[in-house]
């Protein structure tokens, strides 16, 4: 059964979408614990990031920066925080989180609630400053 991160890839079910090439895609978190924070995946369905080959793990991270510079120049804020967990979704994922303190890549932090159309506004303007 695919995941439910190729099941946003292929379209199956929605998401904020950021931008995607021919082997990453990159999209909102749903259940952000910053405004931007966003994650970027391979299209091949790995379970664990390390399962990754050399190649695609590489370019799973040079989409990331494509993408970290992009909310960057989107969202205030001092830097881009990685992170690597996968402890929800078998489907390998890179987060990326705008932080204004190192207390903000805190996955224990309230999530962030905001309405579709803001989240519609978040990815645009994300997107809108992605160089692919
Ligand atoms: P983890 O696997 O522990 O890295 O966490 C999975 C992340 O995926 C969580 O931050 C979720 O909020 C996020 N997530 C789960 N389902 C979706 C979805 N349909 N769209 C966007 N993000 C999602």
């Amino acid at each position: 059964m695919p995941t439910i991160f190729s099941r946003i890839i292929n379209g199956e079910i929605p998401s904020y979408k950021i931008a995607e090439d021919e082997h990453y895609f990159a999209f909102l978190d749903i259940n952000p614990i910053k405004k931007g924070h966003t994650l970027v995946i391979p299209k091949v369905e790995t379970d664990y990031i390390f399962e990754l080959d050399d190649q695609t793990l590489s370019g799973l991270m040079l989409f990331a920066k494509k993408t970290g510079l992009a909310i960057e120049k989107a969202v205030p804020c001092k830097r881009i925080g990685i992170a690597v967990m996968g402890m929800e979704v078998p489907h390998a994922h890179i987060h990326l989180v705008p932080l204004e303190n190192e207390g903000d890549l805190n996955f224990k932090n309230p999530k962030l609630k905001f309405t579709p159309e803001e989240m519609n506004t978040i990815a645009e303007d994300i997107r809108s400053n992605f160089i692919l």
